[in-house]
């Protein structure tokens, strides 16, 4: 792993620098590049001018690992109050979660029935929800909160990463329940004995899962998401979708608020459905670490938003 993204992966679990980050107007100013604003009505509002050009948006609150299953609660009863706001405002969004938020370290079933209130309350109003993917610890309860819920809800998502080894066979075992999966590379310090520790291995490995999902897509199963920013990636993905015959609104690209703004715009304009994914929130600090350590050239950004 490059040193630069180490120390920004190993920065984004201090928390002294993470006190520091919150109370920095400076630090704060730079992460704009990345969200619109802390609260959800910024978000909201910045997802509905994104909309005019027919792209679908998701929205994720930040925080994560919770101390206490009181706040899980909050958490809950946020989402299904932003559940109300997205159908009040007519939006074509969706949700993602993180389950260490919704409890998961303190009680599976707490975190189950969380996750089972939302995915009724998504249903109710027309949308989705979607369970993003954290680290290797994590793996395996996610996969069974996944299944369970997705036995009731079948329109729920899952986020699988790329450069785990272990994801072509998580794959396999959900193929037969048709998942809705959010492709992405994987965004966390992972040990070499699980993941790859090498980008272009990685790289590799997101194509040749992107094609089996392309070609349980072309079987009319599940449905196709791929998470990334790596347009020429995203144009080897469309390439391997026309040689199956699969129409372009049969897979979707999906992209983070601010990140390839054009390219997101260019791919709407051909025609792909395109999806943006705002998060918001006041816990912003180790999510903002690891967008800065997928490039460490946004260090920049902050050093450029405290000299302007
Ligand atoms: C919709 C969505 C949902 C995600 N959900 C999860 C999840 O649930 N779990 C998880 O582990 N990870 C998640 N991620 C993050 C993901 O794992 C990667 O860390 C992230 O997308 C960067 O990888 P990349 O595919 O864009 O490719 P890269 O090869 O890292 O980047 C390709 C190009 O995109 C541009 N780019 C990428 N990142 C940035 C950035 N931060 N700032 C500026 N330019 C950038 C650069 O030009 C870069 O050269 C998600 C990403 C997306 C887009």
């Amino acid at each position: 792993m490059p040193i630069g993204r180490s120390l920004l992966l190993a920065a984004a679990q201090s928390p002294t620098l993470n006190r520091f980050a919150l109370e920095s107007p400076i630090v704060k100013r730079a992460t704009r590049a990345f969200m619109p604003g802390e609260r959800p009505e910024e978000a909201l509002d910045a997802g509905a001018a994104l909309t005019r050009d027919g792209r679908g948006l998701i929205y994720t609150k930040l925080g994560e690992a919770l101390t206490s299953l009181a706040d899980a609660d909050q958490v809950r009863d946020h989402y299904l109050w932003f559940y109300d706001q997205i159908a009040a405002r007519t939006l074509p969004a969706e949700v993602s979660i993180k389950p260490t938020q919704l409890g998961l370290d303190q009680s599976a079933d707490a975190c189950l029935a969380h996750c089972l209130a939302l995915a009724e309350k998504a249903a109710a109003v027309g949308s989705v929800l979607w369970l993003d993917m954290e680290d290797s610890a994590y793996v395996d309860r996610t996969l069974a909160l996944y299944e369970t819920i997705k036995a009731k809800f079948p329109r729920t998502g899952l986020a699988l990463q790329a450069y785990l080894f272990r994801t072509p066979k998580d794959l396999e075992r959900l193929r037969s329940i048709d998942p809705v999966i959010r492709l992405v590379k994987g965004a966390y310090m992972e040990p070499a004995h699980l993941a790859f520790p090498k980008k272009a291995d990685t790289d590799a490995a997101y194509e040749a899962i992107a094609r089996t999902m392309l070609e349980m897509a072309a079987t009319g199963r599940g449905r196709a998401v791929f998470g990334t920013h790596d347009m020429p990636l995203v144009r080897r993905i469309i390439g391997h979708a026309d040689r199956l015959g699969l129409a372009k609104d049969r897979y979707e690209i999906h992209m983070l608020y601010g990140i390839r703004a054009k390219e997101q715009e260019r791919l709407r304009a051909e025609g792909f459905p395109v999806t943006t994914l705002i998060s918001y929130g006041e816990a912003w600090y180790r999510w903002y670490m690891r967008r800065l350590a997928e490039r460490p050239a946004n260090v920049w950004f902050v050093v450029k938003s405290a000299l302007g």
